[in-house]
């Protein structure tokens, strides 16, 4: 009688006691105890495949009853999933080929051996199932026992079970921090900084960690991370109630803002003012009254006289071309936005937006079907299995548990079908182009008032080339907007004019297409 050995790790680092040469001496050593020959079959995978390498070689064996038996160190060894087990177990039984369990020897083929071996592989399955779930579970667990998560941050602390907790010393700094801050007369975090190391009589902690943690919604209950591009989020005991929290942060909004309107050291059209009288890029000039654009002729030649150079730099515009900036910027923002009110250039943009949104709603209603059909088949496939174990009579509680997984996959489907459902009616694009044209207006009137510089050099930057300045009188200017676009609507042959602070500007809009 010969027996195949057949020995599975699913690692080669495998290095508890079910190695491959632990596995081998013990087979080995049943087939000499029992006097039987022996081949062996090694292989390194998981158990979840039914085509493995060395295993097929082994199946093919039994067909041709050239092996009697086979032999495993344990039933993980055949498989740790229920549908490959069916078929290891069919095989055995159809060529009436024998199976040896470690010491034991296994008749599956009586219905009392087949029984335990199902359930076995139920076992295997639900094991592997577990196993998985362990290892997510471990993740998450790891995050709240700070693995990933390193430094718990000031005004946290673990506990024995490495938990997050509220440390109650420097929660007490955390909260005066907010408290400090949101007095009417602090305006900055410096001056948080100087109240606090009044109170504690040192400095407890630095400017910069002061503004961090007024800004960190880890002090709110909320610690938000990312673990292998995966982000995560974990509750924390709240330091900082909902309300103050939400002072704070408008606070924070505001001040900011004051800071930027405090430095005003930024031009939304630097680098693209022209002088008209030399072709040379504008230069800024500001003192504390005025700030405005020159023509850095003059300039230059005074550099090069200091450096003993006869260079000159001519211009022929009238009073250097001295152009204010705050009425320049005024200037172009206002034409900018006439213009692109009368563009074509827009309205096809929005036109193919509008195109766009109707079909992603396709899409979504496409991934939406899949998962339907998805949901099917996973309900006949549960079906299916369950008639299978009623027939085979196993146990109830197994039964139950792979219920709970079924109703657990349907319900985490039918999230994203409701979800993706959701999508299809946001794209419900019900009110045609019109609508479309529309929202074009209400986002240029939007787009008009916005006062963040970055968002305003954004939208300037897509639509303005340069800006060529010609001083005609002291308050007169003629100004070339050259534009990104295709179609300038009828300001391709009407001038703009625009007055500002008893100046007057005609604007010329030109397209850079032509
Ligand atoms: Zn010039």
């Amino acid at each position: 009688m010969k027996i195949g050995l057949y020995l599975r790790v699913s690692t080669t680092n495998q290095k508890n006691n079910t190695s491959l040469d632990y596995q081998r001496t013990l087979g080995v050593d049943f087939c000499k105890r029992s006097n039987y020959e022996y081949e062996i079959f090694e292989d390194v995978e998981s158990g979840g495949k039914y085509n493995r390498l060395e295993f097929d070689k082994l199946k093919l064996k039994v067909k041709k009853k050239e092996l009697d038996g086979i032999w495993v160190y344990d039933n993980d060894r055949l498989s740790r999933k229920m549908e490959v087990g069916i078929k290891i177990s069919d095989l055995i039984i159809e060529n009436g080929c024998r199976l040896f369990v470690g010491w034991e020897e296994k008749k599956i083929e009586s219905s009392g051996g087949r029984f335990e071996y199902m359930i076995r592989s139920v076992m295997s399955d639900y094991e592997r199932m577990r196993i998985k779930e362990r290892m997510d579970f471990g993740k998450r667990k790891l995050l709240l026992d700070g693995g990933k998560l390193g430094i718990v941050g000031f005004g946290f602390e673990r506990d024995k079970n490495k938990k997050i907790v509220v440390n109650k010393e420097d929660s007490k700094i955390v909260k005066d921090i907010f408290k400090i801050y949101n007095y009417k007369v602090v305006k900055s975090y410096g001056s948080v900084y100087d109240r606090l190391k009044n109170k504690y009589k040192r400095s407890v902690l630095s400017i910069s960690s002061i503004g961090r943690i007024l800004r960190d919604k880890k002090y709110n209950g909320l610690y938000e991370g990312k673990l292998e591009g995966e982000s995560y989020k974990i509750d924390l005991d709240k330091i900082i109630d909902d309300e103050l929290w939400k002072k704070t942060q408008e606070k924070i909004k505001i001040n900011k803002g004051r800071w930027r309107g405090n430095i005003r050291d930024f031009f939304e059209l630097k680098g693209k003012v022209v002088c008209g009288g030399c072709g040379n890029k504008m230069w800024v000039v500001k003192n504390d009254i005025y700030r405005y654009y020159t023509c850095n002729s003059r300039l230059r030649t005074m550099k090069e006289k200091r450096k003993d150079s006869n260079i000159k730099f001519e211009c022929n515009s009238i009073l250097h071309n001295n152009i204010s900036i705050d009425n320049l910027e005024k200037v172009v923002w206002d034409g900018l936005f006439k213009v692109l009110q009368n563009s074509e250039d827009l309205k096809n943009e929005y036109k193919k937006r509008f195109d766009k949104e109707i079909g992603s709603k396709e899409r979504f209603k496409g991934i939406r079907i899949h998962l339907e059909g998805k949901q099917e088949r996973i309900r006949s496939e549960f079906i299916k299995k369950l008639e299978g174990f009623i027939e085979l009579g196993i146990d109830k509680d197994i039964i139950e548990q792979l219920n709970k997984k079924y109703q657990n996959d349907i319900f985490e489907i039918n999230k994203e079908i409701e979800s993706l459902r959701d999508e299809e009616k946001k794209r419900d694009v019900k009110d045609s182009l019109d609508g479309y044209l529309e929202l074009l207006k209400l986002d240029l009137n939007n787009d008009y008032k916005m006062t963040r510089n970055k968002s305003r050099v954004k939208l300037i930057d897509k639509y303005i080339e340069s800006v060529i300045i010609d001083r005609i009188d002291r308050n007169e200017y003629r100004i070339y907007l050259n534009m990104y676009l295709k179609d300038l609507g009828r300001y391709e042959k009407e001038d703009l004019e625009i007055s500002e602070n008893k100046s007057f500007y005609i604007s010329k809009i030109k397209s850079t297409h032509l």
